[in-house]
């Protein structure tokens, strides 16, 4: 299936007339052709989104929020086509882009259309004075989103909802991988009476179409989700033009277990945590670190789960890795076994691609265990982004602390205790901007989401991003 440009509420091939092959990872065949825009695209999508700025900064938050409801509605009426879509397009199990992929980006239209009729600014009364300040939180106009391929409409309209609830206009690139259901939202926008240009979807290349967004000069501010170091790119680009930015990047988390936690609970979430969506979210628990008193155990008991996990189609429903997104991703996450090797690591369980009947093509890994010597090597340090952990025993909360830190990313932390003061001591000092206790991925869209270190700048969620999508502008007045 072919798939086309959105912009100005209309579908249109790319100017060049250059087309890049989409993939299905389940079969490794191509399905389709997406446009490989270049600058004069994004060029025409500013314009639409520079025309629409006027008419939609000027919406009333009450009717914004109504078609933004109705965005979320349609979603949802959607469901099943959207799944169908972002499984073939992601390889990701059908039954997951079901539950969570597509619910979710109901969701973030639903929470932004609530939330921007709830966002309040400040007023301050200089007494003695005479004077009252007050802030207005102004739209910046036309705005860029940039997200990844892992989770595709989710973190589509992460972006794309806020700054729209927000009073921007939006030129946003799906990853050139997985553009089949920021494709479709076109429709879904034109159907809920979304003003032409509101929202200008192009596709195409990060090195080029994503480019041009971060280069255009009147293109003000940039919400980018990826890697880390696209992202430091990113940033070099677009510091001289003192653009607005959020970068929510790379990710190696821990996921520390202490003896006294709640051990079945521990259990099944570690193996989500683990290896959930092929293990391709930034949030996976990538480094798992034991108390020695239980590490066999867990050693034990944590394998023999990994090894009865099903890698299968993405369509068949007890399937429960997918495929990997494509395949230089495989090859890539596949190195990464031998690179463990050479550093020590033992491979507990996996290790090899995966051939599946009737799908030889397809790019399917099995789930990964390896134990490593020490917390330093590279399986431990570097984002693989796949279906493989790391397990290590550790002895002392000092020794557990040093090691979770000693990385360069800080998106987020795992902790399984049941000791209250344990955990705020160890959840005060995890250098991350989201520690979860007892539990992983647990989301409410009210809370910030984001990274420290080099995980990201900036932070996503709530109020926070509607802060990101405006300008605050301090209005004096002495009476
Ligand atoms: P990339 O950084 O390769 O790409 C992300 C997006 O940026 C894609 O749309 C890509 O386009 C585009 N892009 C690439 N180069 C440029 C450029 N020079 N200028 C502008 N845009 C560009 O990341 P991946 O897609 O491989 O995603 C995986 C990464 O995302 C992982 O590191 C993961 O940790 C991170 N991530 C972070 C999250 C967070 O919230 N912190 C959440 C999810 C993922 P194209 O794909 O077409 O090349």
């Amino acid at each position: 299936m072919d798939i086309k440009n959105y912009i100005n509420g209309n579908f249109q091939n790319p100017i060049s007339n250059n087309w890049i092959d989409n993939y299905n990872p389940s079969n490794g065949e191509v399905y389709g052709q997406i446009p490989n825009s270049n600058k004069e695209d994004i060029e025409q999508a500013y314009q639409s989104a520079k025309s629409a700025f006027k008419l939609w900064s000027n919406t009333t938050l009450e009717e914004r929020s109504r078609i933004m409801l109705k965005i979320s509605e349609l979603i949802e009426a959607n469901l099943d086509k959207l799944a169908e879509a972002e499984s073939k397009d992601n390889g990701k199990p059908l039954w997951l882009a079901k539950a969570v992929d597509i619910p979710r980006a109901s969701s973030n239209f639903r929470f932004f259309a609530n939330a921007i009729t709830q966002f309040a600014s400040e007023s301050h009364e200089s007494i003695g004075q005479n004077a009252i300040n007050y802030t207005l939180r102004q739209p910046i106009g036309v705005v860029g989103c940039i997200s990844p391929w892992n989770l595709p409409l989710y973190l589509f309209t992460w972006k794309i909802a806020p700054a729209i609830a927000a009073g921007n206009c939006v030129v946003a690139k799906p990853s050139e991988v997985t553009p089949m259901t920021a494709y479709l939202l076109g429709d879904i926008c034109n159907e809920a009476g979304l003003p032409k240009g509101v929202l200008n979807i192009v596709h195409g290349l990060g090195t080029s179409t994503g480019q041009a967004i971060i280069e255009h000069p009147n293109i003000k501010a940039i919400s980018f989700t990826g890697g880390t170091t696209t992202g430091a790119h990113i940033a070099k680009i677009a510091a001289p033009m003192f653009k607005k930015l959020s970068l929510e990047l790379g990710g190696k988390n821990p996921n520390i277990i202490f003896a006294d936690c709640d051990y079945e609970d521990m259990m099944a979430t570690t193996v989500r945590s683990s290896f959930a969506n092929q293990g391709q979210i930034c949030l996976c628990g990538s480094r798992i670190f034991v108390e020695a008193s239980i590490y066999e155990q867990f050693k034990t008991d944590f394998v023999n789960k990994v090894k009865a996990l099903k890698v299968g189609h993405p369509s068949e429903s007890d399937t429960k890795v997918g495929a990997l997104v494509s395949k230089a991703h495989l090859d890539k996450v596949m190195s990464y076994v031998e690179i463990a090797k050479e550093d020590g690591g033992i491979v507990l369980c996996g290790g090899n691609s995966v051939t599946i009947e009737g799908y030889e093509n397809g790019y399917y890994m099995q789930p990964t265990v390896i134990e490593v010597p020490t917390d330093e090597c590279r399986v431990n340090q570097e984002e693989i982004f796949g279906p493989v952990v790391t397990i290590m025993p550790f002895n002392t909360e000092k020794e557990v602390l040093n090691m979770a830190n000693k990385v360069v990313y800080g998106l987020s932390a795992t902790l399984w205790t049941n000791d209250l003061k344990r955990t705020m001591r160890i959840s005060n000092q995890l250098q991350a901007g989201i520690v979860w206790v007892n539990t992983w991925l647990m989301r409410d869209l009210r809370t910030p989401f984001g990274g420290v270190k080099n995980s990201g700048v900036g932070r996503e969620g709530g109020f926070e991003a509607l802060r990101f999508f405006t300008e605050p502008k301090n209005v004096c007045i002495k009476y």
